[in-house]
């Protein structure tokens, strides 16, 4: 890799830290990301910063926050789509039904709503009325999709729904999207955040993560994997789980003194850049930590000297940091799924 020139093909963009949801395993707010942002960019910002970027396909994850916040994310998503790159949009869609409405026809390739339980549980975990707002949103994005456009609903599991994955299935089931996935708690135990801040300040650098292993106190592991199970029994490939962890696995990533290793290295170090609301190139979200401000040149920062730092630590410290043990980001994994 050493002279090699990269270039990302997954771009992450964090359009907006703000969000109309108070769900509290949001690293966003715990990590508190919007204090260390700047001014938002606009339509012409992004533009610009994809334009430097260069020529070549590229999977563009249009998310946040709340992206839909950003009234510019319709032209943005017709941009990008008529340049010919595949866009991903994630939502929780407690927006204005126009909003809705402007995204769907935007004609993105996927919408990815959260929705983390039935309307009860939905709401505990996001704030009264988020659920009738997501779900008559869903119907509008559903009516005004282009064909090609792919729904899928997201269920964080958290302590409140962990035991009753079931439950949530069938309710998520009901509401006729075109895919479901369960996305395991990403949490950081405060060793490994503390270990992760000490490794990156060697190099000059700094993360905000903090220590999130209270969100999995209190959790049932055996029977969350019970449940797991039981939902793959009934739906098959229509389920997806993320990462797709056996029940031995689901044990370990909820037991915060469980060191888990992941073989392989970061490959989205390599091969995806990440950038902040105010056009900071970030590591990856987790981490959060800042390669450099707003730049004309975002390639070149890619392939700068503080990047360069940042990648031979990762690989010095055996391919992740100790925060990322359970960093959900399986496809960034150069060895797959695989945990020990
Ligand atoms: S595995 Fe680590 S470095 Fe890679 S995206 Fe996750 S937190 Fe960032």
């Amino acid at each position: 890799m050493k002279n090699k020139q990269l270039r990302p093909s997954y771009i992450a963009i964090d359009l907006t830290y703000r969000c109309a949801l108070g769900c509290g395993f949001c690293f966003v707010a715990r990590n508190k990301l919007e204090a260390g942002c700047g001014r938002e960019l606009g339509l012409r910002g992004w533009t610009d910063m994809i334009g430097a970027l260069g020529p070549g396909h590229k999977k563009f994850y249009l998310t946040g926050g709340e992206p839909m916040l950003r009234p510019f994310l319709p032209a943005l998503v017709k941009k990008l789509k008529a340049a010919g790159h595949t866009v991903l949009v994630t939502t929780a869609a407690r927006v204005p039904a126009a909003a809705a409405a402007a995204l769907a026809g935007a004609g993105p390739d996927e919408i990815v709503l959260s929705l983390h339980g039935g309307r009860a549980l939905h709401d505990r975990t996001a704030g009264p009325g988020a659920w009738d707002a997501a779900v008559r949103n869903l119907e509008i994005m559903k009516a005004r999709r282009p064909a090609h456009t792919r729904i899928t609903l997201w269920c964080t599991i958290n302590r409140a729904n962990h035991a009753r994955l079931p439950a949530v299935w069938r309710a998520l089931k009901a509401l006729g999207a075109d895919g479901i996935a369960f996305n395991h708690l990403e949490f950081v135990a405060a060793r490994d955040a503390a270990a992760s801040a000490a490794l990156l300040a060697g190099i000059g650098s700094a993360t905000p993560l903090n220590s999130s292993e209270d969100l999995a106190q209190g959790m049932n592991a055996a029977a969350l994997a019970k449940g797991a199970a039981e939902v793959r029994r009934l739906a098959g490939k229509d389920a997806k789980f993320y990462p797709p962890l056996t029940g031995r696995e689901i044990k370990k990533w909820y037991s915060p003194a469980a060191k888990m290793e992941r073989p392989g290295f970061c490959l989205g170090q390599f091969n995806a850049a990440w950038f902040a609301p105010d056009g900071s190139l970030l590591t990856c979200q987790p981490l959060a930590a800042r390669i450099s401000r707003r730049t004309a040149a975002p390639l070149a920062a890619y392939n700068g000297q503080a990047y360069k730092a940042f990648r031979r630590l990762l690989i010095k410290n055996g391919g992740f940091f100790p925060s990322c043990r359970r960093c959900g980001r399986a496809p960034y994994s150069s060895a797959g799924r695989t945990y020990a």
